[in-house]
């Protein structure tokens, strides 16, 4: 039987029929709505070929009606686990059995594990945006002072949290819905409430989507991330005026496709540094897979395989 791009919920259910001509097994997946564009299986399955895990990793199209019983069909599948991705992370978070502690304070799950009958939810993308700063920049969060446009979308919150609970130096929440980064600034106060940067601007601070206000802070921040769903498209407007940008700024723009965003070429024209979000996309999968395998994951192979996908793409 031939491998499909896409699987649905009535597959799932019927996974011994649906998926029987599948070697090696499909017991991992990804699961999303829309789901056809993922490219966490060809960022995965290079990964499980490399380490020698007879199984391999699916689409499936998971509409949010459908989302409670096909987590409960893992187990019975034979599944190891499943990513979730855009519009179930918060729902997933409700759904299992149990929750780690960090995708308790983000509120969003990503990576679900199946340990015998009970699921287990996870969120790899802090950590995977933590360990990408490091590949790109060779720095930690901690030493740095950070913005996050689009701090009240899912991805900006998650990575928000990790910023926090790493103590960065600084954090610049802004928004387009300006509530939704105050709200957020109260819930993360309590990590912020030494003080290490002494001067003229507070440690936490939202910051309304005003280019007046961003402007003042440009002097103070180190990163500047973009966790907006801008950028994918040319005809988005630019994120930031040309003129903000400092040689000492690092940008990093979640958006992976094009590679080259306005912000990063905006930035580096000025001077500073720049990096797309594949990395996180990378690192993202490899936390994913340590959670399931318990162990390193074949990062080279997952990078090829992700590289190869966009260059496909494009
Ligand atoms: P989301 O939950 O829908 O959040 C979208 C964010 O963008 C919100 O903060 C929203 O503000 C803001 N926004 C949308 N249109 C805007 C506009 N015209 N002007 C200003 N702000 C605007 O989406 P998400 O899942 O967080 O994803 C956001 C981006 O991150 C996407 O590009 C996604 O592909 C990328 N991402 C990358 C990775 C990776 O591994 N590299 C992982 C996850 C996500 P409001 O709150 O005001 O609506």
């Amino acid at each position: 039987m031939e491998e499909k791009a896409v699987y649905t919920f009535d597959d799932l259910k019927n996974w011994g029929e649906a998926a029987k001509g599948l070697n090696p097994p499909a017991r991992l997946s990804v699961f999303g709505d829309p789901v056809a564009h993922s490219l966490s299986p060809q960022m995965h399955n290079p990964a499980l070929t490399a380490a020698g895990i007879e199984s391999q990793y699916v689409r499936l199209h998971i509409q949010p009606e459908e989302l409670k019983d096909a987590l409960r069909e893992l187990p019975k599948q034979g599944f190891i686990g499943t990513n979730v991705t855009i519009p179930h992370k918060a729902a997933v978070a409700e759904a299992v059995d149990e929750v780690d502690d960090l995708a308790k304070k983000i509120g969003a799950v990503n990576t679900v594990l199946v340990e015998g009958e009970r699921l287990i939810g996870f969120s790899s993308d802090g950590p995977g945006f933590q360990r990408a700063v490091r590949e790109e920049f060779s720095v930690d969060l901690r030493d740095l002072r950070i913005m996050i446009l689009g701090a009240g979308g899912g991805a900006g919150r998650a990575v928000a949290v990790q910023c926090a609970v790493e103590e960065c130096e600084r954090l610049v929440l802004v928004n387009r819905t300006a509530e939704k980064a105050q709200e957020l600034a109260d819930e993360l106060s309590p990590y912020f409430s030494d003080e290490r940067v002494s001067g003229p601007v507070d440690r936490l601070q939202a910051v309304p989507w005003d280019m007046a206000a961003l402007e003042e802070q440009m002097d103070h921040i180190d990163l500047i991330v973009n966790g907006t769903s801008l950028g994918m498209k040319r005809s988005d407007p630019p994120l930031l005026p040309h003129r903000f940008f400092q040689p000492h700024h690092l940008i990093y723009d979640m958006v992976y496709s094009p590679p080259h965003t306005r912000l990063m070429s905006d930035a580096v024209s000025a001077g500073a540094r720049a990096a797309n979000g594949l990395s996180m996309l990378l690192h993202q999968g490899a936390i994913s897979f340590e959670i399931w395998f318990n162990q390193d994951a074949p990062l080279a192979e997952m990078r090829r395989g992700l590289e190869e996908a966009l260059q496909k793409k494009s």
